[in-house]
């Protein structure tokens, strides 16, 4: 693969990939050079319906596969990623700046796992018989939905693929699908590997636009019964707004602000490179990101001192190098939303310990780079309560373990949070008392297909992966038969 120029990105709608109706492109970026990579083509309302209706006709057929031919696709499907796995970890790097040895360690690996896991569960689909009364077998089945409309944001794209495409499609849905076009690059790529291994025309079908215009269409469309969104929880809440008027099901997955806890009791070196971890890794795009390190005072300055040794020696570089530990944003608007909160912290009495900046060298100079920064704030301070999406840790200290429990509570989002003790009791305790979605001890940003991901609050509602993500994407549908051989007569006797 070219690494500088790669062939332009087109929708893929019935199995064809297709430019949109109206022609429209858009630049996709290298984010490390902030040289054009290609282009993509942005699906219009009309390339949306097209796709739409490739998926109503495909439905009938895919749900009609045997399930268990639905999961040997779904098997091919992963083989196949699996033998381009070094070409997917280099696309995913070129177009969102994830260090390489992270897409090629566990983005790419992770998806390949997800897709064979969902591949497992298609036929294991269970119903169940209910106890009614005698005389009558009742027994309650799970059915596909029909046209799933899924929209996913430009963090992981890769990763969201498998995670929205496995179960969907394991559960006999036909899928529209939208990365952001931002970073369509690896999604395009599963379709075209999708359709190399048999997944018949209009069972997935991709178009990368604008959310206004194909994302909007896509949960406005009358023939798409179900929505599955990842991003902002300002965009989550107007989808919720829009899909409540067509009584649309809808999973949401949204922004987070993660509690990381310290306690005095940890293992301070374990913390102090998982805090780094939670907050650092893919320069902080995480909607798990721990963004917010609470420490408790008797440690804190001790922690400090050992994590800010931890964030001066993270290797910033080219991201498609192996030595390279954190990339670029993904974006210059984003990079640029970023530097502003950091500004708005200071402007408010936040107290910068390290970073704050773009990096001076002049090799990072054309990436949109943001140093590692820690901030000490204050509850109050506005980025102590919003989502930053970036590599920009806020700490805060606290002094026992209720109040550690109130500050890290005190967050209109609940998606996920980190414990660090060795109280056994205290570390079940505070994994209760947490609104979150996710709680992690003595770890962080643990991932598996098998575990419902998702969150509370603000974070959304619904959860991906594990038989949870499969049950959303089907109806219950209860049969009863009449197995007595005497005739019910119209009214019943006294
Ligand atoms: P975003 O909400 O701006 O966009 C997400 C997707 O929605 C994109 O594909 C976008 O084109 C589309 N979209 C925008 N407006 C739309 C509309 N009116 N109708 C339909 N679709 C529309 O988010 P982003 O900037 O791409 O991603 C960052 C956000 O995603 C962060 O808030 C982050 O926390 C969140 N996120 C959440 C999770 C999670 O699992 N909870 C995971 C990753 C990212």
């Amino acid at each position: 693969m070219s690494l500088n120029k790669l062939p332009p990105s087109l929708l893929y709608i019935n199995g064809q990939f297709v430019d949109a109706l109206d022609g429209s492109t858009s630049e996709v970026l290298n984010p490390y050079s902030g040289q054009v990579l290609t282009t993509t083509a942005l699906a219009s309302e009309r390339d949306v319906d097209l796709a739409v209706e490739a998926a109503k006709n495909a439905f009938p057929a895919w749900s009609a596969l045997e399930a268990a031919e639905r999961g040997k696709l779904l098997y091919r499907l992963a083989d196949e990623l699996e033998k381009r796995s070094a070409e997917l970890a280099e696309l995913e790097t070129l177009n969102t700046g994830h260090p390489i040895r992270d897409t090629s360690k566990i983005d790419v690996p992770r998806s390949i796992d997800c897709f064979r896991y969902f591949a497992g569960i298609a036929d294991k689909i269970e119903g169940s018989v209910v106890p009614v009364q005698r005389g009558f077998l009742n027994y309650v089945k799970r059915v596909p939905i029909g046209v799933v409309g899924q929209i996913a944001p430009w963090n992981f794209p890769l990763l969201f693929v498998s995670w929205k495409l496995g179960p969907a499609l394991a559960a006999g849905n036909t899928v529209v699908y939208k990365p952001s076009e931002l970073t369509p690059l690896t999604a395009l790529k599963v379709a075209e590997v999708m359709n190399e291994v048999g997944f018949p025309p209009g069972v997935v079908n991709m178009v990368p636009g604008l959310g206004e215009r194909a994302g909007q269409r896509i949960v406005d469309h009358p023939d798409v019964p179900k929505l599955s969104f990842t991003g902002s929880t300002r965009v989550g809440k107007s989808i919720a707004a829009s899909a409540a008027a067509n009584l649309k099901k809808v999973q949401l997955e949204l922004g987070g602000k993660g509690a990381n806890i310290v306690f005095e009791d940890a293992d301070l070196d374990a913390a102090v490179q998982g805090a780094a971890l939670a907050v650092f890794q893919n320069q902080g795009q995480a909607c798990v990101a721990g963004s917010r390190l609470f420490l408790q005072e008797s440690i804190a300055d001790e922690f400090l001192s050992k994590l800010m040794k931890v964030a001066r020696g993270i290797r910033l570089g080219n991201p498609m190098e192996q030595s390279c530990e954190m990339g670029p944003l993904t974006s210059k608007l984003h990079q640029s939303r970023v530097l502003e909160h950091i500004e708005v912290a200071k402007r408010e009495g936040g107290h910068v310990l390290i970073g704050g900046r773009t990096p001076q060298e002049e090799l990072l100079r054309a990436g949109f780079f943001i140093e590692p920064t820690i901030v000490e704030v204050q509850s109050g301070h506005t980025i102590a309560r919003e989502e930053v999406f970036g590599p920009v840790l806020s700490v805060l200290r606290f002094s026992d373990e209720s109040e550690a429990v109130r500050l890290a509570n005190d967050s209109e989002y609940g998606l996920a949070s980190g414990v660090w003790t060795n109280d056994l009791s205290r570390a079940h305790r505070v994994a209760d008392l947490l609104n979150t979605g996710m709680c992690w001890v003595n770890c962080y940003k643990k991932v598996a297909p098998a575990s419902p991901f998702g969150g509370m609050k603000a974070s959304g509602y619904g959860r991906e992966m594990g038989f949870e993500a499969v049950h959303s994407y089907t109806e219950l549908k209860s049969t009863w038969i009449n197995v007595s051989a005497a005739q019910s007569p119209f009214y019943q006797a006294n």
